[in-house]
């Protein structure tokens, strides 16, 4: 273990807590994937005070890529609030979500919990029970 530091500090992070965020693969099609957070950066994104569009923004710079205008709207997209946090893709999760879901498609335990943004409160995949193997 070892290695993973949070996408928004720099701190050391066990890659378990993550925010799901857009890339944008050739074409652009998006698929979606996940940054690690430390805790306190973590404990920021689900009160808010910590945006998607922030943890998108510097998802995309430690790539060198610069996004589109769309990257302005994830803040409120409800797509990446059901993503799998291993592999991106959508979890078959309905409008009040378990506790915890099962990835159809790689198998990882997403844990969902909720998050107070500007409009109110939704629940979305914010952990997973096992930290993935580091990209
Ligand atoms: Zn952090
Ligand atoms: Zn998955």
């Amino acid at each position: 273990m070892g290695g993973v530091s949070c996408l928004n500090c720099g701190q050391a992070a066990d890659g378990r807590l993550r925010a799901a965020v857009w890339e944008e693969e050739e074409k652009g099609r998006l698929s979606a994937r996940s940054a690690p957070l430390c805790a306190a950066c973590h404990e920021a994104f689900l009160a808010g005070r910590l945006t998607r569009v922030e943890v998108a923004r510097r998802f995309h710079a430690a790539r060198e890529y610069r996004p589109a205008e769309w990257i302005g709207r994830v803040e409120r997209d409800s797509l990446l609030d059901i993503a799998c946090l291993a592999c991106g893709a959508l979890l078959p999760a309905g409008a009040d979500p378990p506790a915890a879901l099962a990835c159809p498609r790689c198998g990882a335990e997403n844990r969902f919990a909720e998050r107070h943004a500007a409009g109110g409160a939704t629940r979305l995949t914010a952990s997973l029970a096992t930290a993935p193997a580091e990209e």
